[in-house]
C-alpha cells in the first residue's frame, strides 16, 4: 500500500498494519472504511499532560505519567501457577528506580533492551517493599516524542483482539495522512455567523485535544454538523413531500362536521379545539398535510380525528384510519361507527376477522367510492386496497414510527397525495421528535378533558397481594371493571402465555362468582374482537390479558389496571398501560404488582407513581434508557451520532434546524453546496428516501 495515496472512502485494509483479520475486529467497532477510523472519537481522555518522576508517584496513587530507562529485565515462571509467566523490569529514572511486573507477556523480553528510555503510564502498588508498577501502560522512545505522555491522550473502546495502544497507533498515523483531505461541508455563510472551526483541526482536537476551549469548539462544530445533516435531509423531504405531488384541497362546507359537533355529549377541550383548527387549516390547502398530533393518554385524540375524517367526507374524498392492532381498528370501527351512523356515514372495518366475501365487497366498495371512511390495521397498506379518491390517512398511536408504512400508504392515492394526520400518546421529548418526525408538523393536546380524576398509582410486593385482592373485589362489586396485566416471557420462541394463563386460573378460583376472560396476541381475530366487546359493553368484571391492549383502548367503566411483573416495562409502556383507566368520572387506579431486584428498580417505579405528565415520564424514560432504546427508533439509523448526543445537545438541534430549513428553502442547494448534499446523501439518501429528483 502506498501511504501517500490513502483516501477516507479506502477500506481499513488499505492502511498500513491492517489485514483481514484485524479488518474483522474492526467491523465489529463499526469500522470499515478510513473515514470511519477517522470519525471513531475516544471514548473518554487521559490527562496526562504532566509528567513527574520516580519519586513523585505515590504507592496506591492515580495512575501517572512518567519516563525511566530500562536498567534490567529478567523473565520466570510464576511459584504459585506454572502457567503463569512474569516479567520484572527495573527502571531508573537516574535518580530513584521502580521495578514493572507484566504478567503473561511472552514477547516483552524480545522488544525491552537494557539501555531503552520508555514512556510509562500507571501506579504504584500499595504496601510493597520496593516501589513496583503492575501492567503499567509503556511506550519505546527511540528518540521520537512520546504519544503516550505529556498530553491528553485519547482512550478509545478497544474490542477482544484490539488493544487501545494499538488502536490509538493506527489512528494517529490515519489521522496524520487524512485529516488535511478533510472537507469543510458546511456552507462558509453558516461557518462565519457561529465562528465554527474548520473541519480538519475539529477532528484531530476530538483524538488529541490540546486545551479545553478548542476541544470545546471542536465538539460544537461536530455535533452541530452532524444535526446539520440530518436536518437538511428532512428540509429536503419536507420540500420534495411540498412539491411532488398535490392534495385535495378539502374545502367542502362543514355540514357533517356541524352536525357531527351539535350531538357530542361533551364540550370540547380548548387544547382540542386549538389543534382541530390547526388540522382543518392544513387540510383546506393543496399541500399535503404531514402532520403528527401528540397528546397524552386519554387526552381525547379521537374526536380530533373524526373531525378531520368529517372534513374529508364533507369534501367529497374518502378518508382511512390505521391502528397498530386488530384490537384498536376493531374499537375504533365500533367508536365510529356510534358516531357517524346517526350521520348516516357507514364506516368500513379491514380485515377485521371477516368473511372473504364481504372483505371483497369492502374492497370494492372502496374503488368504486361507495364506502367512504375505512378503518384497519396495517392490512390497510399490504392488501391490494384501492381507493377512489383517497383525501386523508389518519395514522392511530404511532409511536413506533412507521416512517415506511406512511409512505405505502400515501402511494394509495394515486397521482394525488392524501393529507396525513399521525397520532401518538407517547409524547416524544422535542429533540427526538425533531429527528424523527423532523418532516412534520406538530401540533399538541396538553389538558386532559375537564372531570377526571387523577389516577392513584401505587406499587405492591407480593405482602400485600391479599390486600389488592380484597380490594378488587370491591370494586367488582360496586360494578366496575377491572385489567390485570401480564407481561410476555420474551425468551421464548412462539411467545408463552403461560404466566397469563396460571394467573387467570388463579383469579378465577379467587373469584368464583365474577366473569373473568382472558386476551392474548395468539387467539384468533374473532375471538378477540368477541372478548373486547364483551368488556366494552361491561359483562366481563375481570380481564387478564397480556399488552395487547396497551394502546388505545378505551372503556371508561374500568377503574384499576394491575401491571403483574411490572419492574420488566419501561416507563412509557406502563403510562400508555395506565392510561386504559381514569377515562371515566369514577376514581381509577394502577396497581404496579412487582418484585423490584435491586434499589434502582425500586426507584423507577417511585418515579412512575409520582409523575402523571406523560412529557415528564418520555423524557425521564429517554434519560434512562437513551434515545435509541426509547421506543425502538433505533432501528431507522437516524439517532445515531457520532459525536452528537439527543439528550445532552438538544438545543443545537433546534438551531441546526433552523437554519437547514431556511438553506433549502433558498434555491437550488446541489448547485450551491454540492459537497454538502453528496455528504446529506450518503449518510441519509436512503434512509429518508431523498435521492437527488432534480
Ligand atoms: P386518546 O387521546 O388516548 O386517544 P380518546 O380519544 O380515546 O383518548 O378519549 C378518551 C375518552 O375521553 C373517550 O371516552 C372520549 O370520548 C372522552 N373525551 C374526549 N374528549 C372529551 C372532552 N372534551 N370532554 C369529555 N370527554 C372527552
Ligand atoms: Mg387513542
Amino acid at each position: 500500500m502506498n501511504r501517500g495515496f490513502l483516501r477516507l472512502d479506502d477500506p481499513v485494509t488499505a492502511i498500513r498494519g491492517i489485514g483481514e483479520a484485524k479488518a474483522l475486529l474492526l467491523q465489529r467497532l463499526g469500522i470499515a472504511t478510513a473515514e470511519d477510523l477517522v470519525y471513531f472519537f475516544p471514548r473518554r481522555y487521559e490527562d496526562r499532560r504532566q509528567v513527574v518522576t520516580i519519586q513523585d508517584l505515590a504507592p496506591g496513587g492515580p495512575p501517572q505519567a512518567f519516563r525511566a530507562r530500562v536498567v534490567s529485565i529478567e523473565q520466570r515462571v510464576a511459584r504459585s501457577n506454572r502457567r503463569m509467566q512474569i516479567t520484572r523490569v527495573c527502571l531508573s529514572d537516574g535518580k530513584n528506580v521502580a521495578w514493572a511486573l507484566w504478567f503473561n507477556r511472552w514477547n516483552l523480553s524480545r522488544i525491552l533492551r537494557e539501555g531503552m528510555e520508555l514512556a510509562l503510564y500507571g501506579s504504584l502498588e500499595p504496601r510493597r517493599p520496593v516501589p513496583e508498577l503492575l501492567n503499567p501502560e509503556f511506550e519505546i522512545l527511540d528518540g521520537s516524542d512520546p504519544r503516550s505522555v505529556g498530553r491528553i491522550v485519547p482512550v478509545y473502546s478497544a474490542t477482544a483482539g484490539l488493544n487501545e495502544k494499538w488502536l490509538r497507533r493506527v489512528i494517529d498515523t490515519v489521522l496524520e495522512t487524512l485529516a488535511p483531505t478533510i472537507a469543510d461541508i458546511l456552507p462558509p455563510p453558516i461557518v462565519e455567523k457561529f465562528h465554527f472551526i474548520d473541519a480538519a483541526s475539529a477532528v484531530r482536537q476530538m483524538h488529541q485535544p490540546t486545551d479545553e476551549a478548542l476541544f470545546r469548539a471542536a465538539r460544537q462544530r461536530l455535533v452541530f454538523e452532524e444535526f446539520f445533516l440530518l436536518q437538511v435531509g428532512l428540509a429536503l423531504r419536507h420540500r420534495r413531500g411540498c412539491l411532488e405531488k398535490k392534495a385535495p384541497a378539502l374545502a367542502g362546507q362543514a355540514d357533517l362536521t356541524r352536525k357531527f359537533l351539535a350531538e357530542l355529549p361533551f364540550e370540547l377541550t380548548d387544547d382540542q379545539r386549538r389543534v382541530a383548527q390547526e388540522i382543518a387549516d392544513d387540510m383546506r390547502r393543496s399541500v399535503p398535510m404531514n402532520r403528527l398530533l401528540q397528546g397524552d393518554v386519554g387526552s381525547g385524540k379521537t374526536v380530533v380525528a373524526v373531525m378531520a375524517l368529517l372534513q374529508a367526507l364533507d369534501s367529497g374524498v374518502q378518508a382511512a384510519m390505521m391502528a397498530p392492532t386488530a384490537v384498536l381498528a376493531q374499537q375504533h370501527a365500533l367508536t365510529l361507527n356510534r358516531w357517524l351512523a346517526p350521520l348516516g356515514v357507514e364506516v368500513g372495518l379491514l380485515p377485521g376477522g371477516v368473511a372473504p366475501a364481504e372483505k371483497k365487497k369492502i374492497h370494492e366498495q372502496l374503488s368504486d367510492g361507495t364506502l367512504r371512511v375505512v378503518v384497519g390495521t396495517h392490512a390497510l397498506i399490504q392488501e391490494a386496497v384501492s381507493f377512489k379518491r383517497l383525501g386523508l390517512i389518519v395514522i392511530d398511536e404511532q409511536h413506533r414510527f412507521g416512517v415506511l408504512q406512511r409512505k405505502a400508504l400515501n402511494s394509495k392515492a394515486g397521482a394525488e397525495a392524501p393529507h396525513t394526520l399521525v397520532m401518538t400518546a407517547t409524547p416524544i421529548p422535542r429533540t427526538l421528535a425533531l429527528s424523527v418526525y423532523g418532516d412534520l408538523a406538530v401540533s399538541t393536546i396538553r389538558q386532559l378533558p375537564s372531570g377526571r380524576q387523577p389516577i392513584k398509582s401505587v406499587w405492591i410486593g407480593d405482602n400485600r397481594l391479599p390486600k389488592m385482592l380484597r380490594f378488587l373485589e370491591g370494586e367488582m362489586a360496586a360494578g366496575r371493571q377491572i385489567y390485570w396485566v401480564c407481561p410476555l416471557i420474551e425468551e421464548s420462541e412462539n411467545f408463552d402465555a403461560a404466566p397469563l394463563e396460571s394467573r387467570f386460573e388463579k383469579l378465577r378460583r379467587e373469584f368464583p362468582n365474577r366473569r373473568l376472560a382472558m386476551l392474548h396476541g395468539r387467539m384468533g381475530e374473532k375471538e378477540k374482537n368477541a372478548v373486547m366487546t364483551e368488556f366494552s359493553a361491561g359483562r366481563i368484571d375481570l380481564l387478564a390479558s397480556t399488552t395487547v391492549i396497551e394502546v388505545g383502548v378505551d372503556v371508561p367503566n374500568a377503574t384499576v389496571m394491575v401491571v403483574e411483573n411490572a419492574e420488566r416495562f419501561g416507563l412509557s409502556q406502563l403510562h400508555q398501560l395506565r392510561g386504559r383507566v381514569g377515562r371515566g368520572p369514577a376514581k381509577s387506579w394502577c396497581i404496579l404488582y412487582a418484585d423490584p431486584k435491586n434499589p434502582e428498580a425500586e426507584h423507577r417505579l417511585d418515579q412512575f407513581c409520582s409523575l402523571s405528565d406523560g412529557f415528564a415520564i418520555a423524557e425521564a424514560d429517554m434519560q434512562l434508557r437513551g434515545p435509541g432504546e426509547f421506543c425502538g427508533v433505533r432501528q431507522h439509523g437516524l439517532t445515531d451520532f457520532r459525536v452528537a448526543d439527543l439528550i445532552r445537545d438538544g438545543a443545537v438541534m433546534e438551531v441546526a434546524r433552523q437554519e437547514a430549513f431556511a438553506l433549502i428553502a433558498q434555491g437550488d442547494p446541489y448547485e450551491s453546496f454540492p459537497l454538502l448534499m453528496q455528504a446529506v446523501l450518503s449518510r441519509y439518501g436512503r434512509m429518508l428516501d431523498i435521492a437527488r429528483t432534480a
